[in-house]
């Protein structure tokens, strides 16, 4: 007993001297390893700094399931997923969901009420005609909009904590993640990375990107802000922060002689048809995805009001179109 906690001791002297004389982290030793895999419909992609490939090969494996996991919670497009099931059931009675779809749900709706509406995971119906818009050229009916109109709004759905049910008030809504849902994926990731002890890591889901500690023997990550074609017009060197971009400048419908953004305003029920590129750097990623969004939709005055008092950053490049 005396002598194994003697060794104990030993032990965490050691680790305090090479922590001291900053050994364990061996920041010199560190080699960099980038993994890719398709999910939640992007590239997902892993930067991380490791002792050894393998150490770094297992973790990021694991941090991808991690994402795939999510997605089969999360997806609108696979019909088994919980939220699916949520959107089949959720109307007759209060649905159970697990904690991460719960977290998630909390998240869009104080966003929702903080936006005004702007942000509304609710859109589901009108991300539908806009879908349909894409591939027939045509724009909904009013009477089609008003259909779905029917489906729409925040308020309609309703938290119980407690229970970590979820109540929707009429039966076929649709809800859905896409402007948040990648954003959270990515901060759980890193959070899989650094149970590996693989801190200094960056987290990229299409738009999103989560970054943990910086690059050995550097004070940040670089990050290039985008203009609004896609070039880097700045950069910025960050660490343990998000930074996400969302707009209408890459996904849209071209309908007489204007552009419908995948993002709907979901006061018209239409996608926006200003250019306008947001991005966010915030604490975590679902905040910088989410508010993003939010961002495009409100515009420049509101949502720079908004991201302040998320205690966000946020760059505008806005135009009518
Ligand atoms: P991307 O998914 O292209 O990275 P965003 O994070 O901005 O871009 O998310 C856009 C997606 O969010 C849309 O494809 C749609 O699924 C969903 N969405 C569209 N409009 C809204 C809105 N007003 N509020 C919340 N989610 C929205
Ligand atoms: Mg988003």
């Amino acid at each position: 007993m005396a002598r194994s906690n003697r060794r104990t001791l030993l032990t965490l002297l050691l680790v305090w001297f090479l922590a001291t004389v900053n050994m364990l982290d061996a920041s010199s030793t560190l080699k960099r390893f980038e993994f890719r895999k398709v999910l939640m419909g992007v590239v997902a992609r892993i930067v991380v700094y490791a002792p050894d490939r393998e150490i770094a090969a297992w973790a990021c494996s694991r941090a991808f399931q991690r994402i795939a996991d999510l997605e089969d919670l999360m997806s609108d497009y696979r019909p088994h997923s919980e939220l699916m099931r949520l959107c089949a059931e959720g109307h007759l009675a209060p649905f159970r969901v697990s904690d991460d779809l719960f977290f998630v749900l909390q998240r869009a709706l104080e966003l929702s009420q903080r936006s005004n509406g702007a942000f509304d995971i609710t859109v589901g119906p009108f991300v539908a005609l806009w879908r349909r818009a894409r591939q027939t050229k045509q724009l909904p009916s009013e009477e089609e909009l008003h259909q779905a109109r029917q489906l729409v709004g925040w308020d309609k759905i309703q938290l119980d904590p407690e229970n970590r049910t979820v109540k929707l008030a009429v039966p076929n809504m649709k809800l859905d993640l896409g402007g948040i849902a990648k954003g959270y994926a990515a901060d759980c990731a890193l959070k899989v990375l650094k149970r590996f002890g693989l801190s200094r890591a960056l987290i990229e889901l299409g738009g999103d990107i989560v970054l943990g500690d910086p690059p050995p023997n550097r004070k940040g990550w670089r990050i290039g802000i985008l203009d609004e074609k896609g070039k880097p017009e700045k950069f910025l060197e960050l660490t343990n922060c998000a930074v996400s971009t969302s707009g209408s400048t890459e996904q849209f419908v071209e309908i007489g002689n204007r552009r419908y953004a995948h993002i709907v305003d979901p006061r018209t029920g239409l996608g926006l048809t200003k250019l306008v590129l947001v991005t966010v750097i915030a604490k975590d990623g679902i905040t910088a995805d989410s508010l993003a969004t939010a961002l495009c939709v409100l515009g420049e005055k509101e949502g720079r009001k908004l991201a302040e008092a998320y205690g966000a950053i946020a760059f505008f490049r806005e135009r009518d179109l």
